[in-house]
């Protein structure tokens, strides 16, 4: 019997072991941190074997087969043994999708991954199709393939994930955009990270459909250089030639060649730019799995929307407060920025991850009056932005964040919480920068 090891112990891991677990193979979970306490429960009643903060060399290197978390890199040691040993090493998802027949439509990009998913997720299970929701987004995809029978799974797909499947396929894979991110994962190349996104498109048979933005330079690159082979559709924000999906005259337009679906765009639920391409794209999506047009319109109108993304919190005194904390790169706040409608005290800051400022310097310059840096170093920011901004301030906790924010803005201004970075200074994670924001704006 083959010998199977999961490296990490988060939702993904657990999920793998349990599947493994009911396809019989002898499962070993291994992690070098702690676990939480809920999946240690879990574990031990399914009498499945782990050990935690720290692995044991020799029950790992003996496995058939590695199922390795998409947070740890190729480059550790022990990665880099067992692949010498000529050990298979796949991702969670590679592992689920020899499991199942389901549909799966599966959505990368370097940002609006979750809104996406979220979004076409809430329109087929609305429409009624028996679905579930998987990849970096709650239940992992493989707990999901052990213990339900869905027909379709919409998926969140990461870089990380992507870099670890080899066979499996998706019948809709949905690329959003590449632009620079987690470069110090890929050896500081871009190239492998955008080929590492194009893997979304591995093995699809011409039954299968590729939706992109055809706006985006780096996608459209490859796609003259790669040739899919599946059906391609493509979304953008005007109309052009053989653009599938765009808005026109208000009216958004989806045209998959089956019928042409419209709709008032400011019916939307998500507003922006940036979730204009993600409405297209959820839409193309759903329109190719034959939901009925009345159904795409009702649920790209009612979408509650995701929280720490452009999340209204609430109006003090005309004053609207927005929580984006999850843009935690310069690209997810310049689409914020961009968003606005009136002018904005922006909060930004936090760890640093290479940051070029220069990318939102236009739109700050237009549309911010203050700026509140919010991180333990803003030596940074300030070497960017001093002298291009009237007033700048710096707080060194949400609570003052918030406050000082408060005071600088008018009546009809925004407050937006959109940092460009990374939250680990001052905070647990983006979740808890985003709710702490929440909290004092409500203390307001
Ligand atoms: P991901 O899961 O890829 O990190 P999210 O849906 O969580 O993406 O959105 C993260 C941030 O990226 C949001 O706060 C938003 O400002 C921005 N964003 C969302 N969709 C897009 C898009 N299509 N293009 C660019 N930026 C986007």
């Amino acid at each position: 019997m083959k010998k199977i090891v999961i490296l990490g112990g988060g939702e993904s891991g657990v999920g793998s072991a349990i599947l493994a677990q009911a396809k019989g193979f002898e499962v070993f979970l291994s992690d070098n941190g702690a676990l939480q306490e809920k999946y240690k429960i879990e574990l031990t009643s399914r009498n499945i074997p782990f050990e935690e903060k720290g692995h044991t060399e020799e029950n790992i290197l003996s496995a058939g087969e590695i199922i390795k978390s998409p947070g740890i890199p190729d480059s550790v040691p022990l990665i880099q043994q067992a692949k010498a040993k000529g050990i298979s090493i796949i991702s969670e998802i590679e592992f689920a999708g020899r499991y199942t027949d389901a549909t799966k439509i599966c959505i990368t990009g370097s940002n609006g991954k979750t809104t996406t998913t979220s979004l076409l997720y809430h329109l087929l299970k609305s429409a009624g199709l028996n679905v579930g929701l998987g990849g970096n987004i709650g239940k992992s995809f493989a707990r999901q393939v052990a213990e339900n029978s869905y027909d379709y799974y919409v998926l969140e797909l990461s870089s990380f994930q992507l870099d670890n499947m080899y066979d499996f396929k998706a019948d809709i894979a949905i690329l959003l955009n590449i632009t620079p991110d987690h470069l110090d994962r890929y050896d500081h190349d871009f190239q492998k990270y955008v080929d590492a996104k194009m893997r979304i498109t591995q093995n699809q048979t011409p039954e299968d459909a590729f939706i992109y933005w055809a706006e985006d330079p780096v996608v459209t690159k490859e796609v003259a250089k790669k040739q899919p082979i599946a059906r391609v559709f493509t979304f953008s924000e005007h109309k052009a030639d053989n653009v599938s999906a765009y808005a026109d005259n208000d009216q958004i337009v989806i045209n998959t060649s089956k019928s042409v679906f419209t709709m008032e765009q400011d019916l939307l639920a998500l507003t922006g730019t940036h979730n204009l391409y993600n409405s297209l794209a959820s839409a193309i999506a759903a329109k190719l799995l034959d939901i009925k047009d009345e159904k795409i319109r009702q649920s790209l109108s009612d979408f509650k929307g995701v929280e720490h993304r452009l999340e209204k919190v609430a109006t003090v005194r005309g004053i609207q407060f927005i929580n984006d904390s999850k843009a935690t790169n310069v690209n997810s706040c310049w689409y914020a920025l961009k968003s606005m409608k009136t002018k904005v005290v922006l909060i930004l800051g936090g760890t640093d991850k290479g940051n070029d400022y220069q990318e939102i310097e236009e739109l700050v310059k237009t549309k911010v009056h203050a700026l509140v840096f919010l991180g333990v170093d803003n030596s940074k920011l300030h070497k960017f932005f001093d002298g291009k901004i009237g007033t700048i301030v710096d707080a060194g906790s949400m609570e003052e964040a918030v406050t000082k924010a408060y005071s600088l803005s008018k009546e009809g201004d925004s407050v937006l919480l959109s940092p460009c970075c990374a939250s680990f200074d001052l905070f647990k994670n983006y979740e808890d920068r985003g709710d702490q924001f929440k909290y004092w704006v409500r203390k307001l």
